[in-house]
């Protein structure tokens, strides 16, 4: 790195002007015999020549002769500089020595936002910014949770708690997903629902607003459908009851074949 390049409170005094960068010497070296500095950097490609001369008046130097000026860079160190943003409005001043340390915490500075949305603020700027950061936390208006804002939209498709209206068209809304299923399942008059006679063989299906009305026109049709149920059913049972106790009598016939085999022997 060359030299320093600040703006010092006053004129910076020619001494600790590099002369091949042209600003504040960093990390000065002293060529000798002619006692001239440059920045430890500026000075390398010089060292790249065979017979190295000084910039300043072209005289041959010992490249094994070239000193750290540490003297002069601490003189350096403390001169005043203004910060970096001033002409953003900070008005600190400081040894040059702090001014890494200040703009860390420059309210100046540039930075980006610490929730990462890609914004770049002032430090200053944070505070406000983050109350409209697009991936700030807000409260979902619906179930409470905390969202990141930019995801709202998003969570909206899955909050549980978000209101929906039926979409059978009943007229019912405000429904949560879960208040929804059971809407659907159990109340909702527009729905099309089968008859509750189903199982005896009625085929009838119709909203549930109109159940009503087909339970009380249809009791004849509904009771005979019962009682051919139950004909049949008790049928069922006769039959399975028939084939049992017929099992039962082979199983008796078998236990007295037994019983004459075990006399003849
Ligand atoms: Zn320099
Ligand atoms: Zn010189
Ligand atoms: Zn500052
Ligand atoms: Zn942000
Ligand atoms: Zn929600
Ligand atoms: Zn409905
Ligand atoms: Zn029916």
């Amino acid at each position: 790195m060359p030299g320093y390049d600040v703006k010092f409170t006053g004129p910076l005094d020619k001494a600790f002007e590099c002369p091949i960068c042209l600003i504040a010497l960093r990390d000065p070296v002293q060529i000798t015999p002619c006692g001239h500095r440059m920045c430890s950097t500026c000075l390398q490609p010089i060292l790249r020549n065979k017979r190295p001369r000084c910039p300043l008046d072209n005289l041959n130097f010992d490249p094994v002769k070239v000193f750290s000026d540490n003297g002069c860079h601490r003189q350096i160190l403390n001169l005043q500089v203004m910060c970096t943003n001033l002409e953003k409005g900070c008005e600190w001043t400081g040894p040059l020595s702090d001014k890494e340390r200040h703009q860390d915490i420059c309210n100046f500075a540039e930075v980006s936002c610490p929730k990462r949305c890609g914004a770049s603020l002032e430090r200053r700027r944070v505070t406000d910014h983050s109350l409209e950061c697009v991936n700030r936390l807000t409260p979902c208006s619906h179930c409470g949770h905390q969202v990141i804002f930019n995801h709202m939209s998003l969570h909206l498709q899955t909050c549980v708690s978000f209101p929906v209206s039926c979409p059978a068209n009943c007229g019912v809304t405000n429904l949560t997903k879960e208040k929804l299923a059971v809407h659907i399942n159990t109340e909702c008059p527009l729905l099309e629902v089968p008859c509750k006679f189903v199982e005896a063989g009625c085929v009838y299906k119709a909203e549930r607003y109109k159940m009503k009305d087909h339970l009380s026109t249809s009791t004849e049709s509904h009771l005979n459908a019962l009682c051919d149920l139950v004909y049949s059913q008790k049928k069922q049972l006769e039959i399975r009851e028939k084939g049992f106790s017929f099992k039962r009598n082979t199983f008796n016939f078998k236990k007295k074949r037994c019983y004459c085999k075990n006399r003849s022997l």
